[in-house]
Formats: structure tokens, sequence, C-alpha cells
């Protein structure tokens, strides 16, 4: 059989991760990435830990470099961008140092990203208003604080990402104000009395939230941003200003090539196998559709873990194996300074606007047995569907690492465990690692006593 042509559009998370799966099931191949961005594969969850300077170096965050790709013969075009794809005649046309090529392909991958959201207001043209999305954006943060000896600063939006960089502005000792609309952040992720606990830990290192507010206009001399007023009143003087108000789908290519874009999220369409309306073209990641894995309703869910496993359903079936796209759970987490914060599934305000009949349990107990050095709070939620008595939701604040525990809890969600099997897990204890009652098994038990559910 001849080598199948696979051609990858982007090489960030979702177009690396099918470019290296496929090679290690399929020697034969002939696996090409055109990226259109100057560095290779890096990690975009790590920029913020830059930024702060815990992690050293943005050099540092490049995850897979020239040399890795050659050694598993891959083609890996750095600095090349796809321009046009012909499906008709199954090629991609691409453009590097200003002139433009075609390269023909079996399969194609589009895995091309998203981009910052912009807010259009008076002044957004000013300098040293930023997006938070790529590598070039945080370089340029980063240089900009230091160019200007940035004092002040000004965050908008209320995602994890805006939480990330107030932290990272906060430990260099930038004054930062976080503007946002509700009253708390993280709103889709972590019911208030959680996200408050969040933003107390914040305040306390210095991060001023500001709820309830929508920007006016930006104002600067000389090109550059000074001000800030807000639609409540508010005037702030700032040295620079992040938004970090959301990305949108990168789907420009795609829909020129006649690729299904879904209304609802404005990523592109695509089905259980990540295969869109085109045959033998797929796509993943931020770019392409999911959808909630307890409500069924098509969303966007942009992170890396969506990327990873969406990209792996795609490799398994280009590689010729059905597998089926489970969707998503939100499942992700944040530190914030000493607190580490975790969630997945729905939130328990999220879950009864969506008229499930939801309940939740919150549970506070040591991380480990109160003899042990180190021991800390876990305060942990259990949301649950009350008609299936089934887990829908998990939420965890500690200054112990609970990714474990809500990876846990992912997998008994997706898994539709319901709380009387959940009381029946077999976990993993002892004193140095964790403490005789587990929190999920604990919160569980909590709700089989509330819900009669014996
Ligand atoms: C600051 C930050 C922190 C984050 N932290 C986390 C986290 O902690 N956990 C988590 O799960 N997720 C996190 N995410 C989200 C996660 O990084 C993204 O969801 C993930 O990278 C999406 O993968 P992707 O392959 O779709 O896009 P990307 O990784 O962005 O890759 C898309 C690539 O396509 C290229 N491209 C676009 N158009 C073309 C074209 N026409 N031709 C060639 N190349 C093209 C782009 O240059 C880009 O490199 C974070 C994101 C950011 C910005």
């Amino acid at each position: 059989m001849e080598a199948k042509k696979i051609v990858i559009i982007g090489g960030g998370t979702g177009g690396s991760t099918v470019a290296s799966f496929i090679r290690k099931f399929d020697r034969k191949a002939e696996i090409t990435i055109f990226e259109a961005g100057k560095w290779p594969t890096y990690s975009l969850c790590g920029m913020p830990f830059a930024l702060a300077g815990i992690v050293k170096s943005f050099d540092k965050l490049i995850e897979l470099t020239p040399a890795y790709y050659e050694k598993l013969r891959i083609n890996y075009y750095l600095e090349t961008k796809v321009v046009k794809i012909k499906h008709k005649e199954r090629k991609v046309v691409y453009a590097k140092n200003g002139e433009e090529f075609e390269k023909d392909y079996d399969v194609l991958i589009i895995a091309t990203g998203s981009k910052g959201k912009r807010l259009k207001v008076e002044g957004s043209d000013l300098k040293g208003i930023f997006t938070a999305r790529t590598m070039d954006d945080f370089r340029s943060i980063n240089e900009y604080i230091e160019r200007k000896n940035v004092r002040k600063a000004a965050i908008v939006g209320a995602g994890f990402i805006a939480a990330e960089v107030a932290e990272a502005l906060a430990i260099r000792n930038i004054k930062t104000y976080v503007l946002h609309r509700g009253e708390t952040i993280l709103r889709r992720l972590f019911d208030k009395d959680f996200a408050k606990t969040i933003m107390n830990v914040m305040s306390k290192h210095g991060v001023v939230f500001m709820p309830g507010r929508h920007v006016h206009k930006y104002v600067g001399t000389n090109g550059f941003v000074e001000k800030i007023t807000t639609e409540e009143g508010d005037t702030l003087n700032v040295d620079m200003v992040i938004e970090a108000i959301g990305t949108a789908p990168n789907i420009q290519l795609a829909k020129e090539a006649g690729i299904k874009i879904s209304e609802k999220t404005g990523a592109i369409k695509v089905n259980e196998y990540m295969e869109t309306n085109l045959r033998e073209v797929y796509a993943v990641g931020d770019a392409a559709s999911s959808f909630n894995a307890i409500t069924g309703e098509e969303e966007s869910n942009m992170l890396a873990t969506t990327a990873f496993r969406q990209a792996r359903v795609a490799a398994y079936n280009i590689l010729g194996s059905k597998v089926k796209y489970k969707g998503h759970l939100g499942t992700s987490g944040l530190k914030a300074f000493e607190l580490y914060a975790g969630t997945t599934g729905l939130i328990d305000k999220m879950a009864k606007s969506k008229g499930l009949n939801s309940v939740a349990v919150t549970l506070s107990l040591p991380s480990n047995p109160h003899y042990y050095p180190g021991v800390k709070e876990i305060r942990f939620k259990l949301v649950i569907d009350k008609d299936s008595k089934r887990i829908i939701g998990a939420q965890a604040l500690s200054e112990k690492n609970i990714a474990d525990l809500i990876t846990a809890a992912s997998f008994l969600i997706m898994n539709k465990v319901d709380i009387v099997n959940t009381t029946l897990m077999d976990w993993c204890y002892t004193p140095p690692l964790s403490y005789d009652w587990n929190v999920i098994i604990e919160s569980a038990f909590q709700a089989v006593k509330r819900l009669k559910a014996i």
C-alpha cells in the first residue's frame, strides 16, 4: 500500500499531537506540518509562569523542536502559512518567504487554533494594550514591562488566563487591577463561594478586583495608553492594559474552503470522529467545535486537554480505528499564589440554569492525617444530579495539589458513575500521600445520605 499523505495545518498543541501520534503507529505515512508562526511547538499553558519569572525564560517553553520532528520523519515547515485549501484537487497552497507553493494530501487536519478577542472601544489602537494568546503576545508584554518600567496595569477579563496573568504581574510587584463584568471571576468554572475564596487569596497578594465593570475607553498620550475609563465612572491611571476577554476560533481558511462552521460556537463543525463535512478533512483543537459531555450541547472548549483528546480521536480514525470523541467537561486548574483550584463538569449554578435537578455537597477535609507534617485543608464540592444520582461536577481548593482528585472526579462523571458506586471507590492512601478519608468518597457518602440513595 502506498504511504498516506497527511497534511496538518498548525503546529501547535492539536497539530503536533496528531502528527506524533500517527507516526507512532504508522512508520510509512508522509506527514507534513505547516506552522505559520516562528516558534516551534511551545507550551501556551506555561507562558503566564514565564511572565511571572517562575519559569526562567520563554525559551524553556519550547516543547518540540525541529530536531524532534526530524527524528520522527515529520516534515515540519516553520514560518509557513497555508493560504488556501483546494479540496477538489486535494492540495493546500502555502506561502513561504513571499512565494507560494502547493502540497498534495490524502488526509488534511486543520489545527489552526484561535486568536485573542479585542474590545472595540475608543483608544483600542493605542500602544501598550495587549492580548494574551501567543508566545509573541507574552514576549511583547514582557518586553514592554521592562522597557517602560510598568508599575500599574489593568487586566480586562475574568477567565483563567486573566487570573494567571494577574498573578504573574502581582509577583512582579506591578499594581494590578482586574476589571470584570460579573461579581466573581471564573464564573463558568467555580460557584460563587469557591470563586470568592480564589479572589480573596489573590487580593491578599495585592491584586485589585473591580467587579461589575465595562470598559468605556482607553486614553493615551503620544500614542501610548495611560488611562482606562469604565462605563461605571472609574478612571484608572495605568502603564499597560492586557485584554483577556476570550478567544475566537481561527476558521477563515476552512470557511473559504467550504467547510461548515457552527453557528453556535463559530468554530469548525465536526462529528464524533472529528471529521468535517469534507471527506478526509478533520479539525481539532480551538478551531474545532466540541460538545458538553453532560448536556450534549455544542460548545467551544479551548483547552490544551481538549485539543489533545480531539487530536487523538482524529489520529485513531485516520489510522483506521473507529473511536468516538466523548465531549468535554471543561476540566481545568489554576494556581492562585499559594492556592490551587480545580474544576470539572458543571458548577451547581450552571447545572440549575440548564434545568438539571442538581444538589451540591461541600466538605472540608485534611489532605493527610493530622499527625503528618505539612497537612492542609482540601475544600471540595461535588455536584450531583438528584434524578440519576450521578456526579455531574466537582470543584476543589487547597494549598495541596488537587489535580488528581479533579481528574478522578472527571473520570467518574465521564463514565456516569453514581454516588453509591463512588463510595466504593478503591483509593490510594498512605499518610505522606493522602488522608484515610478521601474527599470524593466522603462527599458522595454525604450525598447518598442526603438523597436517601440507598
Ligand atoms: C496563556 C494561556 C494559558 C493556557 N493554559 C492552559 C492550561 O493551563 N491548561 C489547558 O488545558 N489549556 C490551556 N490553554 C489553552 C491551550 O493552550 C489551547 O487550548 C491549545 O493550545 C489549543 O491548541 P490548538 O492546536 O488548537 O491551537 P494552538 O496550540 O494555538 O496552535 C495553532 C497553531 O496554528 C498555527 N496556524 C494558524 N493558522 C495557520 C495557517 N493558516 N497556516 C499554518 N499555521 C497556522 C498558529 O500559528 C498556531 O501555532 C492556555 C492558553 C493560553 C493562551
